[in-house]
């Protein structure tokens, strides 16, 4: 309680004279919970220690990347080794084919892969290669799904868009903007509605599969086996974006546990075991438009980088081991159950919406099924019980348009720590 800041109140004084707003991606400044964000120093399993050595809780974990948790022994042991055997080549690496093969495995939608260092870079290259393929230029996405922050994705998109109310970005051209269809998330209807108005026109629809970005918004029943339905019939290329829920929802993804088998899967965070990698990938005739084969264009001077390649590979070899999702499924399961506990005894309008070790708090007296309902919830409500959990040591996202990601460093014991200061959290509001 009452944790004091010094060294994290006097860093992001400095942070703020030469990083914009102190950070360098807009939602860690804290801007929709007020106060000084906390600078971090280093990280452990479930923790994370502020540069005053304070520790809390974290169910941020990197939004997502830290499945296994912070500074995980094997991952940290495999990259200190590349750097010894050296960072960067230029040149195609063992590792390379190393990770595209256990990533193709996993998913065998993706017959073929890019690697990226971005989830942004690998939305915006599915989008060009579905452009590319189809000879279309529409893409049709959905309000509060967020895709990154290429030109294209940046309009009613969800994370820190959300956060910050913010409906478009400056600087997309008005031109750009306008190949972008933007439809309630889980309508059906509307995109039945816009394939009959833009006939034979619409290159791509792309869905986080489970919304995560509004907060956590499940799809609902037959919403995306219906979308895979109506793309089919439309020539259009379904891509599931599966930066957040790829290898968390299960090992082969959302794509995995709903059954659908979409066009083109974007990936990132998990794959990367906390180093900066992304993908994106499919069907095998699509992905070979791609130069050096074909003629749609994308490169990266750090792209299939050796130390996030040895990163990933070590992640995906200890998410490989039998049980490992049933586990941490479990653990979530309880955490959100006891959590939903705590709401009704306190009386407190709110919900949890969880699937998987996907969760939010949401101040929403009603359940949240897309971006209009998750805008009503009281986000001034969230920002007290923000700071109050942080307060007794446990750090959410910023936002209550976020998900908490639960990894499998959280123990029982910590979860249940969780939900005592929950508890204490939600007698303050
Ligand atoms: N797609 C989804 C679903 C995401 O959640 C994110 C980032 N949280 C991105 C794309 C963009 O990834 P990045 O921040 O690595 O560019």
């Amino acid at each position: 309680m009452n944790k004091k800041r010094p060294k994290s109140e006097e860093m992001f004084r400095r942070a703020e004279k030469h990083l914009v707003g102190g950070v360098n991606s807009p939602v860690r400044a804290f801007g929709a919970v007020g106060g000084t964000p906390i600078i971090g120093a280093r990280g452990a399993g479930a923790r994370v220690w502020d540069a005053d050595d304070n520790s809390y809780l974290d169910y941020v974990c990197s939004w997502g990347a830290l499945i296994l948790g912070h500074a995980h022994p094997a991952i940290a042991a495999a990259v200190a080794d590349q750097a010894r055997r050296g960072t960067s080549f230029g040149i195609t690496t063992e590792l390379e084919i190393e990770l595209a093969e256990r990533i193709c495995a996993a998913i065998p939608s993706i017959e073929k892969l890019r690697f990226v260092s971005s989830g942004t870079e690998a939305t915006m290259s599915a989008a060009r290669v579905a452009r590319g393929y189809t000879g279309r230029d529409l893409l049709l996405k959905f309000e509060g799904c967020y895709h990154g922050h290429a030109d294209s994705f940046l309009s009613e998109a969800g994370s820190g868009l959300a956060t910050f109310g913010i409906s478009a970005s400056a600087g997309v051209p008005q031109t750009t903007a306008a190949l972008t269809i933007n439809l309630p998330y889980n309508d059906i209807a509307a995109v039945q509605k816009a394939f009959e108005a833009h006939h034979g026109k619409i290159a791509a629809v792309i869905v986080e599969p489970v919304a995560a970005n509004m907060g956590v918004v499940p799809p609902s029943q037959d919403f995306l086996h219906d979308l895979r339905e109506i793309t089919l019939r439309g020539k259009t290329l379904l891509i599931f974006d599966e930066v957040i829920t790829g290898f968390r929802l299960a090992w082969g993804g959302a794509q995995a546990l709903y059954r659908i088998t979409p066009d083109l899967t974007t990936l990132g965070k998990i794959i990367g075991g906390g180093l900066p990698v992304a993908a994106y990938g499919g069907r095998r005739e699509i992905m070979d438009r791609l130069a050096p084969l074909g003629d749609v264009y994308q490169a990266g001077t750090l792209s299939g980088n050796p130390l996030a390649m040895r990163a990933g590979i070590e992640t995906l070899k200890l998410l490989a081991a039998p049980g490992f999702y049933a586990q941490l499924d479990d653990r979530a399961a309880r955490l959100a159950a006891s959590l939903r506990r705590e709401l009704t005894a306190s009386g407190i309008e709110a919900r949890v919406q969880a699937v998987g070790s996907l969760m939010t708090l949401f101040f929403a007296s009603q359940p949240v099924t897309n971006y209009a309902e998750a805008k009503k919830s009281d986000t001034a409500r969230f920002a007290k019980f923000f700071h109050a959990m942080l307060e007794r040591g446990i750090l959410l996202p910023p936002s209550q348009f976020e998900a908490l990601f639960v990894s499998a460093a959280h123990t029982d014991e910590e979860s249940d720590a969780t939900v005592r200061a929950a508890r204490e959290s939600l007698r303050t509001l």
